[in-house]
């Protein structure tokens, strides 16, 4: 393992956030809003996608470089057919300690035991509100929130505890939903995560007066529920962490535009046909694919991911501004948050 492989700003590789599809069965306002993901939306052939093959050798390749954490994502990630048989290698990868899903949880009630069985660490589940009016509003598709929370419920049956819970909060969209969360996801079975409407992409229409501070969000539950906070567990954790102090459990918020963590951002990603992103809010990427299906041996591409790796100087949450938020970014859909 390459342990001094830094970026410019001295942050080491640590985790891959790997897109397995471009497609999504949701059309959520803030990632993939139907005016631009719509019938006529182009997503990409079959062919383009990298195979469980190429997705695991490049697995090996990062963990030789540090990776140590793999999260699959997407798109939605368990719409990529066979998906745990690709946990599965991805699993039997020597260095990964970690590996885990980000799934709108739609499909989660048929496929969690099979994901258990695969090898799978952990699972986060996204989940905007336990309001039917709302959720359907947000995931502009009409799904209902009992079927989020029979895959929820499906998974911790599985084995996948404490089990992660994603809630996007929009104002005047869905912060009446943060505290009956907060509420239904008590207990030592969840850890729910608050994560502040980022203007990632250009299709959302991204406004400041859209985002509710984090900070709003800890007030608002500590006025009815005591809260303590939880030290940061290692280096790059981007959630800020709290317990309950009476009846356990925990929430965290993601505070990505009021208090930006670049300094400690650790992660890669790689989108679905295998371009390599430093940032969420990358306009470009590197051509990864390319070097898979053109020959190049594992030291070449791990030499051309170190290339990128060391050059980075990545900060756009530190620098966001009138004028960062106007640049072409590459799309949330793509590259899987
Ligand atoms: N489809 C899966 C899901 O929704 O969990 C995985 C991919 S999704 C892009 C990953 C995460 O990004 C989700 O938790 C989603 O809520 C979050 N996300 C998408 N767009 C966002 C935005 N504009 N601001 C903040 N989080 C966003
Ligand atoms: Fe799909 Fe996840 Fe994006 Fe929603 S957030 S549109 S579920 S990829
Ligand atoms: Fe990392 Fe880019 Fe987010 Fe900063 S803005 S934390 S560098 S992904």
């Amino acid at each position: 393992m390459n342990e001094r492989l830094a970026d410019t700003r001295n942050r080491p590789l640590r985790d891959l956030r790997l897109s397995v599809t471009d497609r999504c069965n949701f059309r959520c306002t803030y990632c993939m809003p139907r005016e631009v993901f719509g019938a006529d939306f182009r997503f990409l052939p079959r062919e383009e996608l990298l195979t469980f093959e190429e997705i695991t050798r490049l697995a090996g390749i990062f963990a030789g470089l540090g990776v140590e954490k793999i999260r699959l994502t997407g798109g939605e990630p368990l719409l990529r057919r066979n998906l745990p048989t690709l946990v599965a290698m991805l699993a039997a990868v020597p260095g990964i300690r970690d590996l885990t899903l980000t799934t709108n949880g739609s499909l989660l009630a048929a496929q969690a035991g099979a994901l258990r069985a695969a090898g799978l660490h952990r699972v986060t589940v996204s989940l905007d509100s336990l309001d039917d009016d709302v959720f359907a509003a947000m995931n502009d598709v009409g799904f209902p929130v009992a079927r989020v929370l029979a895959g929820i419920e499906a998974a911790r049956a599985a084995g996948f505890r404490p089990l992660k819970i994603n809630m996007v909060v929009k104002r005047g969209v869905n912060e009446d939903s943060i505290l009956p969360m907060a509420r239904q996801f008590r207990g030592a079975d969840f850890a729910l995560r608050f994560i502040e409407y980022m203007d990632v992409g250009n299709t959302n229409g991204w406004r400041m007066n859209d985002v509710v501070p984090a900070a709003e969000i800890i007030a608002r539950i500590a006025a009815e529920m005591p809260l303590e906070t939880v030290p940061q567990s290692y280096r790059g954790e981007v959630a800020r962490r709290y317990r309950h102090v009476a009846g356990g459990g925990e929430i965290g918020v993601i505070s990505s535009v009021t208090e930006p963590f670049c300094g400690d951002c650790t992660r890669a990603r790689v989108s679905s046909e295998g371009r390599l992103y430093t940032c969420l809010f990358a306009t470009d990427g590197t051509d990864l694919r390319a070097l898979l299906r053109g020959g190049a041996g594992d030291r070449a591409i791990a030499e051309a991911i170190t290339r990128v790796w060391r050059g980075r100087g990545d900060r756009y949450s530190e620098l966001r501004s009138a004028n960062t938020t106007a640049l072409p970014k590459v799309e949330m859909s793509r590259i899987g948050g």
